[in-house]
């Protein structure tokens, strides 16, 4: 099979397609015929080297939309199931992955391979954000600081379905006529020196409830200005150190939380992607897919996922 395969931290040129063997399911164990792979940015940090030590060679990605190939000994699922993965043993930027049964799970009708491929960490991502870490609850305001790209369509469209009122931020156009279509209230521009002002103006001087922070390095010193009483601020992405005004969260009791996904455990992962499931299959959550490029361009997906004017998910086609 092809693989994307990664000997040594680098730019997005040490991404090579090669020629690798075929993989069996041991017991547990399930193949996937990879028909889309997700693009996250955490992969682009991983390929460069700053998360740390890693094995080489390795293939990159956790998620995809697919064909179960072959089943182990004890899993329920059978080959051909229509399948979105998140997580696996050995990469999803390529042909085949090889996962255990925890990371797989039914993919509906309704969605298209990558939008498959698009579930496994922007809507992990968006629903432990706004729930688990935010507290979120029917009825406040968020902000969505960073709405147009996978992590931000999904919590615009989680938050919308859970009856809170969303405003959401993007950089174009493009981008935010793709927020106001997923439910957002309000759109503003992130780029515009005025929007926290607009902010402010749209909730009468209260402000928000909850902030989903994309880029917390260049933004959580004014997210806390634009927090309403007891408001907090979920840290979701960030590259770099920030400085901020400790008392900014004093005068309003602010909360300000961090959230990996990664700490989410194999129990939490399942009640998750299960419970978002039936919303998948009901039409009510629809994964949006902004680009789809060929697998062996991947060093190309690398530089788009990293740039600015997002719009929705970029997937691998292999
Ligand atoms: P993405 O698809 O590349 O989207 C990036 C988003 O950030 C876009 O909406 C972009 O808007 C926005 N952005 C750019 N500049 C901004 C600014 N100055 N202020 C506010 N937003 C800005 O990436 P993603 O997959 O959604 O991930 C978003 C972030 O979360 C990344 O940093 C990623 O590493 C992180 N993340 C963390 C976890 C975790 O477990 N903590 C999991 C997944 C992702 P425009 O392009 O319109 O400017």
């Amino acid at each position: 099979m092809k693989a994307i395969r990664v000997h040594a931290f680098g730019s997005p040129e040490v991404l090579k397609l090669e020629e690798i063997s075929d993989l069996a399911p041991g017991p547990g164990q399930i193949v996937v015929r990879i028909r889309a792979a997700g693009v996250n940015p955490v992969e682009t940090y991983i390929r460069s080297g700053i998360y740390g030590a890693r094995q080489f060679p390795y293939t990159p990605g956790s998620d995809a939309g697919g064909i179960i190939e072959s089943v182990g000994l004890g899993v329920a699922a059978n080959p051909g199931d229509r399948v979105s993965v998140t997580g696996s043993l050995t990469g999803s930027y390529a042909q085949l992955a090889l996962c255990t049964a925890m990371q797989v799970f039914p993919l509906p009708e309704n969605l298209s391979f990558a939008q498959g491929a698009a579930i496994g960490v922007p809507y992990g991502t968006a629903c432990r954000a706004l729930f688990t870490r935010g507290g979120a609850t029917a009825g406040e305001t968020v902000l969505v600081h960073g709405a147009s790209g996978g992590v931000g369509t999904a919590s615009v469209q989680l938050a919308r379905h859970a009856g809170l009122r969303v405003i959401g931020t993007a950089s174009t156009d493009r981008g935010r006529q793709l927020v106001r279509d997923q439910g957002a209230e309000h759109v503003l521009d992130h780029s515009d020196k005025n929007y926290l002002q607009q902010l402010m103006d749209l909730t009468n001087g209260r402000g928000v409830d909850l902030i989903l922070e994309m880029l917390a390095n260049v933004n959580l010193g004014k997210d806390l200005t634009v927090l309403a009483k007891r408001g907090r601020v979920v840290v979701i992405g960030s590259r770099g150190p920030v400085e901020i005004n400790s008392r900014d969260t004093m005068s309003r009791d602010a909360d300000i939380r961090g959230m990996s996904l990664a700490h989410a455990d194999e129990r939490e992962r399942v009640m998750m992607y299960m419970r978002m499931g039936t919303q998948f299959a009901a039409g009510t959550l629809k994964p949006i897919v902004g680009q789809e490029i060929p697998l062996a361009e991947a060093p190309r997906a690398h530089e788009a996922v990293m740039k600015s004017g997002s719009h929705g998910k970029i997937v691998l086609v292999p």
